[in-house]
C-alpha cells in the first residue's frame, strides 16, 4: 500500500513528476497550499483585489474557485451560457452545477446567457458566419472573451481568474512550439498585466496536472460536469494532450518540465523581450458600439460577429 509522506496514512493520490504520495487531507492541504505559492510566485493578485472567477462547472474552475474562496480571497464567479444544447442540454446541466455549488458556499455567481442576451447561441451564430471545423468555436472563444472583459469591467473586478491547468498550458504551448508562433509563445504566461479596458489575467492552476484538479474535485465531494464539450471532440487540443500524455508515461515528470523550462527560458529573455508578460496588444481604439479595446477599427470583431456583418476566419 502506497502510504502519505506527511502522515503515513493511506495515500489516496500519487504525484509521480514530484515523487509525492499523499493521503486525502493532505493532498488537499497541499493542493491549497501551492495554488497560493502559485499565486505568489507570479504575484498574480492580492488580498484586497476582487477576483472574477470564470467558472465552467468543469472540475478545474469549481476546483479554483473552492480554493480562491477557501484562502480567504474576495472572488465572484462568472457562467456564461453558451446555449449549447447537445449532450443532453450540456449548457443547463453546467450552468446546474456551477449554481448548486455556489449555493452550497455563499457565493455570489453571476450568470451572462449568450441567447437571451444576443439572441443566437453560439452554435447558431457559428451556423450563420462561421466556415470550416471546429467553427462553433473560433465564434466561441470570441464571445467568451468579450463576456469576460465586460463583466470584468462591470463588476469592478481588476483580476479575471480561470481554471487552465499544466495539460492546458502544455498543449498550448506544444501547438505554438509546432508554428513557432512567436507572438503567441510571449503572450503565454500565467499572468497577463492589465491593460486599459481589460483586466488582468491569471491561471493560477497552472502548475497542477488535470489529474490533481480532477482528484482535489472529487476528495472534496464538488459536482462537475464529467463530459467535455460536444464541440471539442476532434480539437487540436485534446490531440495534443493525448500525445504529451504518452509521453508523460514514458517519462514522468515531462510535461511540468516543457512548461516550466519554458517559464523560465522565457525569463531569462530567450524570446528577446524578456521576463514580463507582454499585455494585450496596444488597442488602437475603442469599439464604438461595446466600447472594449479593438485592435481594427470600427466595430469590434465581437460586434461584427453579433450584428451579423463579420465573416469568421
Ligand atoms: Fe466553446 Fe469549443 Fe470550448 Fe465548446 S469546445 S466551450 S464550443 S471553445
Ligand atoms: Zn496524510
Ligand atoms: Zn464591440
Amino acid at each position: 500500500m502506497m502510504r502519505c509522506k506527511k502522515c503515513g496514512g493511506k495515500a489516496a493520490v500519487q504525484m509521480k513528476q514530484h515523487n509525492l504520495a499523499l493521503c486525502r487531507e493532505h493532498f488537499s492541504e497541499w493542493f491549497v497550499e501551492q495554488t497560493e505559492r502559485t499565486i505568489h510566485k507570479y504575484r498574480m493578485f492580492k488580498r484586497d483585489e476582487r477576483v472574477l472567477v470564470a467558472v465552467s462547472g468543469g472540475k478545474d474552475s469549481l476546483a479554483l474557485w473552492d480554493v480562491l474562496a477557501k484562502l480567504g480571497y474576495e472572488t465572484v464567479g462568472l457562467y456564461i451560457h453558451l446555449g449549447i444544447e447537445e449532450a443532453e442540454g450540456y449548457s443547463d446541466h453546467s450552468l446546474a452545477l456551477a449554481q448548486a455549488f455556489a449555493a452550497a458556499r455563499g457565493l455570489r455567481l453571476e450568470v451572462t446567457h449568450v441567447p437571451e442576451r444576443y439572441g443566437e447561441s453560439i452554435p447558431q451564430m457559428a451556423a450563420r458566419t462561421a466556415r470550416g471545423r471546429h467553427r462553433a468555436c473560433s465564434v466561441c472563444g470570441v464571445v467568451k472573451r468579450h463576456s469576460m472583459n465586460e463583466a470584468a469591467m462591470r463588476l469592478g473586478c481588476g483580476v479575471l481568474a480561470t481554471g487552465h491547468n499544466l495539460d492546458d498550458e502544455a498543449a498550448v504551448l506544444f501547438n505554438n512550439t509546432l508554428s513557432w508562433s512567436v507572438d503567441m509563445l510571449l503572450r503565454q504566461n500565467p499572468v497577463l498585466p492589465e491593460s486599459p479596458g481589460f483586466p488582468r489575467k491569471v491561471k493560477p492552476l497552472c502548475r497542477f496536472y488535470e489529474r490533481e484538479s480532477a482528484a482535489y474535485a472529487i476528495l472534496n465531494g464538488i459536482e462537475y460536469v464529467y463530459e467535455e464539450c460536444p464541440h471539442a471532440v476532434g480539437s487540436t487540443s485534446l490531440v495534443n494532450k493525448a500525445l504529451l500524455n504518452q509521453l508523460e508515461q514514458q517519462s514522468p515528470g515531462s510535461k511540468l518540465r516543457f512548461y516550466s523550462t519554458f517559464l523560465k527560458a522565457k525569463a531569462q529573455g530567450a524570446f528577446a523581450s524578456g521576463a514580463e508578460g507582454n499585455a494585450e496588444p496596444p488597442p488602437l481604439q475603442f469599439c464604438p458600439s461595446c466600447g472594449q479595446p479593438t485592435t481594427t477599427a470600427g466595430l469590434c470583431l465581437f460586434c461584427r460577429l453579433v450584428d451579423g456583418s463579420a465573416p469568421q476566419e
